[in-house]
């Protein structure tokens, strides 16, 4: 329950999950039940402070007339594989599926460990985690949340979901500067204020990825799209199923490894990279280096050199603590490592890794609308083809699943690109130019982020952060 309240360790290092393998999870038997009973399910086996009757409370309010679609994350044939749609939620983005709990999660964490302080939680953002926070924690009972994006760095369309974003208890701030400054400026906060604002009866607490609470729920959705396969007679029980997952923190894909540790019939891990391709060096040769250029892509929530979760993976598959640390410390001071061989291939044994530059991102994109009909956005079309190199290299592999992230109008300017048209469109209306050419449905939600009106001004330096903080957290209410 620590781990869910802090977000990250008091040295530094990351939380981690105990040993699945002893667990004697009965995953049989989920594969038979709707999706919020299978979350129920196994968010009760990993977090085993909640009860059940708790945990079925939680979720309910989570995710109950949030998601637009029924089984919240529907998985949908295209061509020969499958699209998991992970996009249904409020702000239209994966982070969607986990940020509608870890507020629900914290606040019932914080009662039962009887502490009455109220949570601040502090989180930078290069877009789509900053979105799906502040509608997660809008609102929620005992919790405040100051998102910080930098002014220049996020996407129009998640520009407009932030500053309009309603709420009593949610603020938004610019930061002059690029997404490392905003991440370094929240980093400081927490070693410089964490202390004093406790003795004010305020907590302050993360919702990045590295925050157990936000891995966990992510697990679920490997599960119901095993079962979706089951239901639709496109395998039997026990067959095994690939995923390719659009790869950035390594967060998503970790909770793959997990589900597959639960005993879930996963064959291979396909790490789909764009241009940002550390991990495909990684996963082929074992060296880890990002000594390289960071590149703007199209597909802006993979642009990451760094990718936290990875710690994770190498702690579950290797055991040695002190391995890892010593991987991690030599990353920070000389910013490269080298994996020893036989973790090496422990790891090539699940994952497979393949990348993605912009121009085929884009025809990705063309190709997938053009013979399947079917209108996925940046992410998704990354790994939609570093998914076809992997079915050319493996002839006979088992079905593949292929993880959408986003909805296609969070990015309608690549995409509009990619199907070919021309000339300029902004907000409301690239999303309508955009509409108007495909006939696929807008989500409402973005619509809505286009019309309101905008809530949030604020804008500082990155050595205004901490004052920024101090100031927010000893006004009583934030009346917007
Ligand atoms: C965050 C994000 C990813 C990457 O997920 P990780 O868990 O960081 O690997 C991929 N696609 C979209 C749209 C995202 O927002």
């Amino acid at each position: 329950m620590q781990a869910i309240l802090e977000g990250i360790a008091p040295d530094g290092g990351l939380y981690t999950l105990a040993s699945f393998a002893q667990s004697g999870f009965d995953w049989k038997s989920v594969l038979k039940m709707d999706t919020l009973s299978i979350a129920a399910e196994i968010l009760c086996l990993l977090l085993p402070n909640f009860s059940r009757a708790e945990m079925q409370a939680l979720l309910r309010s989570a995710y109950e007339n949030k998601f637009s679609s029924r089984e919240l994350t529907p998985v949908v044939p295209v061509g020969d594989d499958f699209l998991l749609e992970l996009f249904h939620g409020p702000t239209s983005a994966f982070k969607d599926v986990a940020l509608c709990l870890l507020p629900h999660l914290m606040q019932t964490a914080m009662r039962k460990c009887g502490c009455t302080d109220e949570i601040l939680v502090l989180t930078a953002t290069s877009g789509d985690t900053g979105v799906a926070a502040m509608a997660g924690f809008c609102d929620v009972p005992g919790t405040r949340i100051i998102v910080f994006y930098p002014a220049n760095g996020v996407s129009p369309i998640q520009r407009a979901q932030m500053v309009t974003q309603p709420g009593s208890n949610v603020k938004v701030c610019a930061v002059q500067g690029n997404f490392d400054d905003a991440q370094s400026g929240v980093k400081r906060i927490f070693s410089a204020a964490a202390q004093s604002l406790k003795q004010q009866g305020i907590r302050l607490s993360s919702a990045n990825s590295i925050n157990i609470g936000r891995l966990v729920p992510q697990i679920v959705y490997y599960f119901s799209a095993y079962a979706a396969l089951l239901r639709a007679g496109r395998i039997t029980l026990g067959d095994k199923v690939d995923f390719s997952v659009p790869t950035g923190n390594f967060g998503d894909i970790l909770a793959g490894f997990i589900a597959r540790e639960l005993g879930l019939p996963v064959g291979r891990l396909i790490c789909a990279s764009n241009a940002n391709n550390v991990l495909t060096d990684f996963l082929q040769t074992g060296c880890y280096d990002r000594r390289r250029p960071f590149r703007v892509t199209l597909s802006p929530s993979m642009d990451i050199l760094v990718s936290s979760n990875l710690e994770r993976l190498l702690y579950l598959l290797s055991g040695d603590e002190a391995l890892v640390c010593a991987l991690m410390t030599r990353l920070s001071s000389e910013g490269h490592y080298q994996i020893p061989q036989p973790l090496l291939e422990k790891l090539q044994s699940v994952f497979w890794a393949g990348c993605c530059d912009d121009g085929e991102t884009l025809k990705a994109i063309r190709t997938l609308w053009d013979e399947h009909h079917y209108l996925c956005d940046t992410h998704t079309a990354v790994a939609w083809h570093v998914a076809q190199q992997y079915k050319a290299a493996f002839p006979g592999h088992p079905p593949l699943v292929i993880l959408s992230t986003a909805s296609p109008y969070k990015f309608p300017d690549a995409v509009l690109t990619a199907l070919g048209s021309t000339g300029e469109a902004a907000g409301l209306a690239a999303l309508e130019k955009l509409h108007a050419l495909t006939g696929v449905p807008v989500p409402e939600n973005l619509i809505a982020a286009c019309s309101r009106q905008t809530r949030h001004f604020d804008r500082i330096s990155p050595e205004d952060m901490l004052g920024y903080v101090l100031r927010q957290a000893e006004e009583k209410s934030w009346k917007a």
